[in-house]
């Protein structure tokens, strides 16, 4: 694929995120909204042309960086689509009510919201940063915030773990981690792992 194309493929995703996407995307559907992935996976020669884009490449600046989260595999664009005036288009708009509800349900899955930035919000894009593009498992040291509040709020429904949910991955939550598994059967390595994700999120 030519650098100046997004791509759209869920599959290209880091297979945990691609899991809380989908599960994200299913409920967002469920309500009504018909939502068009903009960007997944972004190359560094891509992001590199991005970045070049309003620099040293005539045009508007469209990012700030050349790090970018897209470039793991664990960032996603999402914005409504709706029929407007007989043409399915795009919204791109933070206040939309539909915007609005993905921005929700992407957080309620583990995904730090663009929009919610205090400084150069960016409504469109969710990321999982802080996690391997490789990454299999979840674990104390492949986290970040949102991921263990997630983590953690499933493992209270699940079992009642009786969890101090304050976004810190310590002692108690590998305890109940590793009690959950044991319940499962340790059918994964790592910690909260492919199959434990699953059955977490079931
Ligand atoms: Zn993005």
């Amino acid at each position: 694929m030519a650098y100046t194309e997004q791509c759209r493929d869920v599959s290209e995703l880091n297979i945990l995120c691609q899991m809380l996407l989908e599960k994200a995307l299913i409920e967002i559907r469920s309500v009504g909204i018909n939502p068009l992935i903009v960007e997944t996976y972004r190359t560094q020669a891509r992001q590199n042309y991005l970045y070049s884009v309003g620099r040293t490449v005539t045009g508007t600046k469209v990012t700030w960086t050349q790090a970018s989260i897209h470039t793991s595999k664990n960032a996603v664009d999402l914005v409504p689509q709706r029929n407007i005036n007989g043409k399915m288009t795009a919204i791109w708009n933070a206040g939309d009510k539909e915007t609005k509800k993905i921005i929700e349900t992407m957080v309620k899955y583990g995904f730090e919201a663009g929009a919610n930035w205090a400084v150069s919000p960016d409504s469109p894009h969710f990321q999982i940063k802080n996690v391997s593009s490789s990454a299999k498992s979840y674990s104390e040291d492949n986290t970040n915030t949102y991921i263990t509040k997630l983590i953690q709020k499933l493992l209270n429904t699940k079992m009642k773990a009786e969890l101090i949910v304050d976004g810190k991955w310590g002692a108690k939550t590998t305890r109940a981690v590793n009690k959950f598994r044991a319940q499962q059967g340790w059918v994964e390595d790592g910690k909260v792992g492919i199959q434990t994700l699953k059955k977490l999120l079931a």
